[in-house]
């Protein structure tokens, strides 16, 4: 038997299976169901067998309003479900209000774990996940996105940001001439047919992304590492070195010798050791 209190319920991001018993639970036993968008919800609440539930809307535009009403539901005993069009409710999708006006009048509210875009694509993305941050979608305009990517530098946290399919590229060629030697990850059509992790180098995304249209299409979190410390970064008694050796060597005996030295990459140094060799 269900307390009556305000639950949060997950929804899955593409694979139905993704949904809980304990979602599915309180689905049935809802006496009302608060859904960003409730003739999209409705497919997912047949196919879970939710037979004539009863539903109000509840998104950025109307959740005050809807607050009160789930207030007064839960007061009389009910059991109020809140989601959202797929994934966690909350999480860049509507709930803080209703969260925030449901504590404040003591009403119960029972969060539920689940399907989230935003930890699944972390879990998978190869990053470092004991430190990070997530910032929502990218900005749309051009000037805020290039100065939220360029909060980035320095850094000691992953970044993860939603992205919509028709601006990944442009999103990625800021975020490759800003943060060019920088782990990326981004996380493709998670829990679905086309369910793809590409692991890059920033600067290497554009053209990766560019060499086959289908990778640009579908639903996208990307996260950006930090810069390690030896990451990109070339140390001055290094570059020494290699400017003694391209001297007497040619550059790739150079850049093998330093790599094996330093464990840096060779293609990392070829571009230096060019330069040096020119500046000699
Ligand atoms: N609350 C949701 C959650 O917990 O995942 C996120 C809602 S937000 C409005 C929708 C965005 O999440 C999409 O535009 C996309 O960036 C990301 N997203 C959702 N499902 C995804 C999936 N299956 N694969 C990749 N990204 C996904």
């Amino acid at each position: 038997m269900l307390e009556s209190a305000l639950y949060i319920v997950p929804t899955p991001i593409g694979n139905l299976d993704d949904i809980t018993l304990r979602a599915i639970e309180v689905l049935k036993n809802a006496t009302l169901i608060a859904a960003e968008d409730t003739r999209h919800s409705k497919i997912l609440l047949d196919k879970l067998g939710v037979l004539n539930p009863k539903m109000i809307s509840c998104h950025d535009h109307n959740e005050e309003q809807r607050a009160s009403i789930i207030i007064e539901e839960v007061n009389k005993g009910g059991i109020v479900a809140l989601i959202s069009d797929a994934g966690s409710p909350l999480i860049n999708d509507p709930g803080y209000k209703v969260v925030t006006l449901c504590s404040k009048a003591n009403v119960k509210v029972i969060p539920l774990p689940g399907p989230c875009a935003l930890i699944t694509a972390l879990e998978a993305s190869a990053l470092p996940t004991d430190k990070f941050m997530f910032n929502g979608f990218f900005p749309v305009k051009e000037k805020e996105l290039v100065e939220t990517i360029e909060s980035l530098k320095g850094v000691d946290y992953t970044a993860v940001f939603y992205e919509a399919p028709r601006r990944i590229l442009n999103t990625m060629e800021k975020v490759a001439q800003i943060l060019p030697e920088h782990d990326v990850t981004l996380c493709r059509e998670m829990t679905k047919t086309f369910e793809s992790f590409y692991r890059l180098k920033a600067k290497d995304a554009p053209a990766f992304l560019e060499a086959d249209p289908d990778r640009t299409k579908g639903e996208f979190v990307v996260a950006i590492g930090a810069l390690k410390e030896d990451q990109g970064v070339i140390s001055p008694q290094i570059v020494d070195a290699l400017k003694t050796l391209v001297q007497t060597t040619p550059v790739k005996v150079a850049c093998n010798v330093v790599a094996n030295l330093t464990g840096l990459k060779k293609n990392e140094l070829y571009n230096l050791a060019l330069e040096l060799k020119e500046k000699n």
